[in-house]
């Protein structure tokens, strides 16, 4: 009997003992919890909020713009022959039309990393709109602009993502497929064929995204982290008139450029390459 409670007695005491490691492991977020402050930027902040309205505000001057000028074409794909067709916009979805800030949070809080509960909160169709994009689509929409989804959400999402914007009221039409998802008809991470698709068929007016690769192949933007930079200076011409960027400070391919492109398999180097990455400049005294 009393080697019976024993037993009973050691197996209440490893439950416990591993409940306690096991919470431990759960809320070691030290990692996630790097990116607190962007997130609380952009869940939080009225500059954020205001930053994407201006946004959205400035794209509109830019249709009316575009709308009067054939010869305009926001898409490096689109060459030739376009004056006579339809105009169109294409917008990236995540973080340009959906808020899915709230999943930042919860990462954080987790201590888990995207992928871990991104298809959970996709299927959730529960993101709320980017400031200032509802009233850009009605306007769009209502001047017979053909309004493109073109987003790496993969296609197993697509019906979710398709009732989260219809569930905010944004344009959606039915004719054609207008919601371009990852993996769909062999669509990879890179929208240069998307773009190029929607290319023979309409003028594009404008680009509107969070992403370098919104605008550009993704090989030209897969670069060391001061030519990515250089990069935006090149294309000045095309930013706040055919090209609008809203700004994410929570996640993309910038971060990658931090890493040479390849992330470090620990949390640790993750870090280290984090520390390296920022630059004092010299003190002069
Ligand atoms: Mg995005």
């Amino acid at each position: 009997m009393k080697s019976r409670n024993l037993l009973y007695f050691c197996l209440i005491l490893y439950t416990f003992i591993d409940n306690i490691y096991a919470k431990g492991e759960e809320f070691d977020n030290s990692l996630q919890a790097q990116s607190m402050l962007s997130v609380l930027y952009a869940q939080s902040s009225a500059e954020y909020e205001a930053s994407n309205i201006q946004t959205y505000v400035n794209a509109k001057s830019a249709l009316d713009r575009a709308l009067n000028d054939v010869t305009w074409t926001a898409a490096i794909e689109q060459k030739d022959n376009f004056e006579n067709k339809p105009p169109a916009i294409i917008l990236d979805i995540d973080e340009t039309v959906l808020n899915n800030v709230p999943f930042q949070a919860r990462s954080i809080i987790d201590g888990q990393s995207y992928p871990t509960g991104w298809l959970d909160w996709m299927l959730e169709e529960s993101s709320d709109a980017v400031a200032g994009v509802s009233d850009f689509l009605e306007y769009s929409q209502s001047k017979g602009v053909k309004i493109f989804y073109v987003t790496n959400r993969i296609a197993v999402a697509e019906d979710a993502t398709r009732n989260n914007l219809k569930k905010l009221g944004l344009p959606l039409d039915t004719d054609r497929d207008v919601l371009l998802m990852k993996n769909e008809n062999g669509w990879t991470s890179d929208k240069i064929s998307r773009r190029k698709l929607v290319a023979k068929d309409y003028r594009i007016l404008l680009l509107i995204g969070d992403q370098l690769g919104d605008f550009l192949p993704l090989d030209e933007t897969t670069l060391e982290l001061d030519a990515r930079k250089e990069l935006a200076d090149t294309y000045k011409h095309m930013w706040g008139s055919k090209w609008f960027m809203i700004t994410n400070p929570m996640y993309g391919r910038w971060e990658a450029s931090i890493y040479n492109n390849e992330y470090p398999d620990t949390e640790d180097g993750l870090m280290q390459m984090r520390l390296e990455a920022l630059k004092p400049k010299d003190k002069i005294n």
